[in-house]
C-alpha cells in the first residue's frame, strides 16, 4: 500500500483542504472534485485550471486511484457486473442493471460480510474488511465511464452491510449526491440494511437517503434463524428504528425486502403476521425470488405462491412488488455476489477451465 493521497478517498470539504495544502485556493479543490468526478480525470497535470505549481505538488504527493476492472461480464439483458481487484488484491462485485431510463448500479460496501444471513452467499466468504470513500464511490466512477453515463440510481445493495461501515459509506453517498459529481437525488440512493438499529438513527441525524430493510420474517424466531442479528436487534427496535426514520412524511416509504424462500416464509399466515406487523409504518414491500447458490440450503418459493404473497400484502393495502430477477446468467443477481468468484478460484486451483468469466472486454 502507498501513503500518496488519493482524492477518490475525499469530500468536496478534503478536496479543498488538499488544495490549500498544495498552494492553491480552496476553489481549486472544487475544480479538483469537479476534475475527478464529473469529468472523470485523474491526471493532474490534465486539470488544466489549476495552477502548474499545484499540479505538480499534487502529482508529487497524490495519487488518484481506482479499482480495477478485473472481468466485466455482460448479460443478454444489459445487466453488466464488473469483479473489482483493491488495491491489495481483494475483490469486489458491482453490478449495472438498466431498465427503460433508469440505470441503476448495486455497490458494495465492505469485502465479505459478518452478518451471516443465512440464505446469502456473500456472508459465506466472511468477513474481511471494510472499503474505503474512494473503492465506494470508485464504483459509481467506473460504471459512469464503462457506460459512457452517470447512473439514474444508487443502491447500497452489493456485498457488505453499509451501516457497519458507515463513515465511508456516508461518505460516498454524498459525494453521489453532488451537484459537482454525480448529481443523485437523496431518494434515488438507497442504503439497505440488514437491521443495525443504532446505524438507522445515526443515518437519520445527517442524511435523507432512501432506507431499505432486509425483513425476510415477520416475527422474531424466524427472523433470529434468517438474520442472525435479530437476535441483537429484535423486529420491536428494528421497527420503532425505521418508523423514526421515515419520520412525519407519509411518501417517505421504507422498502422492505422480503425474500421468498420455499416453505420457509412464504405462506398465507406469515403474509398474514408481515401486515400486522407493519401496520402504521409509511411501507413497500419488494419480495425477492430466492437465487440459489452451490450449497445453499434453500430453495425459491413456486412462482403461484409469490404471486398469492403478494395478493394478499396489496389486499391489505401494502405497496407490493415482485424483484425481477436480473443478470442470472452471470450471477449477479440479489445475494450471488462474490460466490461464484470463490467457486472460480476453486475450479482453477483444480485446473478447470475458467468457464464462470468470460473475458473482460479489451
Ligand atoms: N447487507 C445489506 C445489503 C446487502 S444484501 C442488507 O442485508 O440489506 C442486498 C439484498 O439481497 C438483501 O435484502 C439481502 O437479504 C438479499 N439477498 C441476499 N442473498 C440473497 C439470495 N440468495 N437471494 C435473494 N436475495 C438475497
Amino acid at each position: 500500500m502507498t501513503d500518496l493521497i488519493n482524492p477518490l478517498d475525499l469530500d468536496l470539504n478534503g478536496c479543498e483542504a488538499l488544495a490549500l495544502a498544495h498552494g492553491g485556493k480552496a476553489f481549486h479543490g472544487r475544480n479538483l472534485f469537479k476534475w475527478v468526478h464529473k469529468h472523470g480525470v485523474l491526471d493532474f497535470d490534465a486539470m488544466t485550471d489549476l495552477p502548474l505549481a499545484m499540479r505538480q505538488s499534487l502529482a508529487a504527493g497524490c495519487r488518484a486511484t481506482l479499482p480495477e476492472v478485473a472481468l466485466e461480464q455482460p448479460a443478454p439483458d444489459g445487466t453488466i457486473k464488473w469483479l473489482l481487484d483493491l488495491a491489495d488484491g481483494q475483490r469486489v462485485e458491482t453490478v449495472f442493471i438498466p431498465e427503460g431510463k433508469r440505470r441503476t448500479l448495486c455497490v458494495s460496501s465492505q469485502v465479505g460480510c459478518a452478518l451471516d444471513c443465512r440464505f446469502c452467499a456473500t456472508a459465506r466468504q466472511g468477513f474481511n474488511r471494510n472499503l474505503t470513500p474512494g473503492e465506494i464511490i470508485g464504483q459509481v466512477w467506473t460504471a459512469t465511464r464503462r457506460t459512457g453515463q452517470a447512473p439514474t440510481n444508487v443502491v447500497l445493495m452489493g456485498m457488505g452491510e453499509p451501516l457497519a461501515n458507515f463513515d465511508a459509506v456516508v461518505q460516498a453517498m454524498a459525494v453521489m449526491q453532488h451537484d459537482l459529481a454525480y448529481m443523485l437525488a437523496k431518494t434515488r440512493v438507497t442504503l439497505s440494511t440488514a437491521g443495525l438499529v443504532p446505524g438507522i438513527y445515526r443515518l437519520k441525524e445527517i442524511s435523507e437517503v432512501s432506507l431499505a430493510v432486509s425483513l425476510h420474517a415477520p416475527d422474531n424466531a424466524l427472523r433470529n434463524e434468517l438474520v442472525p442479528i435479530n437476535r441483537k436487534y429484535p423486529l420491536e427496535e428494528l421497527l420503532a428504528a425505521c418508523k423514526v426514520y421515515a419520520g412525519q412524511d407519509k411518501r417517505r416509504r421504507i422498502t422492505w425486502e422480503y425474500v421468498m424462500l420455499d416453505g420457509v416464509n412464504d405462506s398465507l399466515a406469515h403474509a398474514k403476521a408481515l401486515i400486522r406487523l407493519l401496520e402504521g409504518v409509511p411501507s413497500k414491500v419488494n419480495l425477492i425470488p430466492f437465487n440459489p447458490f452451490p450449497g445453499s440450503d434453500f430453495a425459491t418459493s413456486p412462482l403461484e405462491r409469490v404471486d398469492a404473497f403478494r395478493r394478499r400484502l396489496i389486499g391489505a393495502g401494502l405497496v407490493t412488488t415482485t424483484r425481477k430477477t436480473r443478470g442470472d446468467g452471470i450471477a449477479a443477481a440479489c445475494g450471488q455476489l462474490v460466490g461464484r468468484v470463490e467457486n472460480r478460484r476453486r475450479s482453477l486451483a483444480r485446473g478447470a477451465p475458467d468457464a464462470d468469466y468470460a473475458r473482460p472486454a479489451a
